[in-house]
């Protein structure tokens, strides 16, 4: 694996918010109960949860509504990973590397709400995958590479950094 630092340019922030200042953020969590009015995931204690029994129960109580930033970054179209899949390798597995990726993506929200896939473009010879965040591209490069072998690069750049995973496989 090769980890470069190298800059792609400012042009990949597209104004979005900084992470840091984010009110539901681990260190700093606002008290009491929070519900995403688009995907209903729940937050309190300083954590969010994906959970249709929590949701039906938290909005019987006091709550706040919101938007969590997962949602923000997929309304805004601010992904801060990006997972680029590319090979002859891929034309003869696609099925197999999206189910991989989609039920790897599943239990990452599963387990934190806010990271997710937000988009997923298919061209030829190549799948490009967006993520809210750089820890979810990095781990599913990983996943693959695990899964498939191949050769896979990853570079961070920005602040807050954005991360570009490839994965390779002829
Ligand atoms: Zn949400």
């Amino acid at each position: 694996m090769l980890r470069n630092v190298e800059k792609f340019g400012t042009s990949d922030k597209r104004g979005r918010k900084m992470t840091h200042s984010d009110p539901f953020a681990p260190e700093t969590g606002l008290p009491g109960v929070h519900i995403c009015k688009s995907c209903h995931a729940v937050y309190q204690m300083k954590t969010w949860k994906s959970d249709p029994e929590l949701y039906e129960k938290s909005l019987d109580g006091d709550h706040t509504m919101t938007v969590c930033s997962a949602c923000q970054k997929r309304q805004e179209h601010a992904p801060e990973g990006f997972l680029t899949i590319s090979g002859d390798y891929l034309d003869q597995h696609r099925k197999d590397i999206l189910n991989t990726l989609q039920n790897s993506a599943d239990e990452a929200r599963q387990a934190n709400p806010l990271e997710r896939i937000i988009k997923t473009e298919r061209a030829d010879g190549e799948i490009m995958i967006e993520t809210t965040t750089v820890k979810l591209a990095e781990k599913l490069g990983r996943i693959l590479s695990r899964s498939h072998q191949g050769e896979m690069e990853i570079s961070w750049t920005g602040e807050p950094p954005t991360c570009r995973v490839s994965w390779h496989r002829d």
